[in-house]
């Protein structure tokens, strides 16, 4: 049956027990940690739940500082062994869960960050997620993506090869339209919003295949979205390609109502959301579907938090980030 209210109190409530989870299992090996926190506290932000007793908060920051590794990127958890490398997924999601929670970043290692990042990055301008995994095939536009926002929290001038970067990007561009993970395979939603989301933060959106781009994102809408041609519709898509559009200026070739619909229906009755309706909810759809409803407009309605669609967080998250990386350069 159609789901017209939006179900707050229940997320806020999901997302609430999926982060306490977290530190109780603390032990465990698991580098997804951090983004699952990421999802869950931006989660949270979004829906204006986010309110954390002073102890809490204060102890997911020092837990967050706890993964900053010594090459200067951020591990996923602290469950890893000694000396495990930084990786850009977790730097990413480590830096925007430290502004989730108005952390100050003065504990940030910028030279070590900067020099991570320079050494992440292979010949080819690709990237790869930790320094010691250079050319290997996990070398795609997610890295880039994770790189360059990252860059802009370390402040000043990328430490690496911006214009190698912006190439590796387009060689993605495929025949189909849109972009793939890497140079040579099929596109994908999730890979169009990492790789247009990567230019912008490069300061090459100039450079994007738009009119490829627009027209295989919009091909991808049945109601929600589909990730690829002959899939069926999930709900992370109407994030990956809605904020894909919206990284190019484009949010309004969504056909909303549809979209907003199948997202309303996707909400589990315990909170949280599946990746379809009547299936189990997990933070990565939860926050990435809720994401997609403050992209729509119908955000207002459900009072959402406005996101920026390439940084991927609320617009205050950000603010925070770059005023940080404004006061330390
Ligand atoms: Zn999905």
């Amino acid at each position: 049956m159609a789901q017209t209210t939006f179900k707050r109190n229940a997320h806020a409530s999901f997302f609430t027990l999926c982060l306490r989870a977290l530190p109780a299992r603390a032990q465990d090996y698991d580098s997804n940690r951090v983004t699952i926190a990421f999802f869950c506290l931006s989660g949270l932000a979004l829906i204006g739940k986010l309110n954390p007793s002073d102890e809490e908060r204060d102890a997911w920051i020092e837990w967050l500082w706890s993964l900053q590794a010594p090459d200067g990127g951020f591990r996923g958890s602290t469950g890893e062994p000694a000396g495990t490398p930084g990786n850009l997924p977790s730097t990413y999601t480590a830096l925007a869960s430290l502004a989730l929670l108005r952390a100050p970043l003065d504990r940030l290692d910028r030279p070590g960050l900067h020099a991570f990042l320079a050494a992440c990055q292979a010949p080819d301008g690709s990237f790869s997620p930790t320094p010691d995994t250079l050319g290997l095939f996990q070398n795609d536009v997610r890295m880039a993506y994770t790189a360059s926002l990252a860059a802009k929290v370390a402040g000043g001038t990328p430490s690496f090869d911006v214009p190698a970067a912006i190439e590796f990007v387009r060689r993605c561009e495929t025949w189909e339209g849109g972009y793939a993970g890497r140079p040579g395979i099929e596109s994908h939603g999730g890979t169009n919003y990492c790789a247009l989301a990567a230019l912008s933060l490069l300061g090459a959106l100039d450079k994007a295949d738009v009119a490829g781009s627009s027209r295989w994102l919009m091909q991808r809408q049945i109601g929600g979205f589909q990730g690829r041609p002959g899939k069926l519709e999930d709900v992370c898509y109407s994030f990956w390609c809605g904020g894909a559009l919206a990284t190019l200026g484009l949010a309004s070739l969504v056909n909303e109502e549809p979209n907003a619909q199948f997202l309303l229906d996707s909400q589990s009755p315990i909170g949280g959301f599946g990746k379809e309706p009547d299936v189990h909810p997990d933070p990565f759809h939860s926050y990435l579907a809720i994401a997609a409803l403050s992209l729509t407009s119908a955000r207002e309605k459900l009072e959402l938090e406005e996101i920026d669609p390439v940084y991927n967080m609320p617009l205050w998250a950000r603010d925070w980030l770059l005023a940080a990386a404004e006061a330390a350069a």
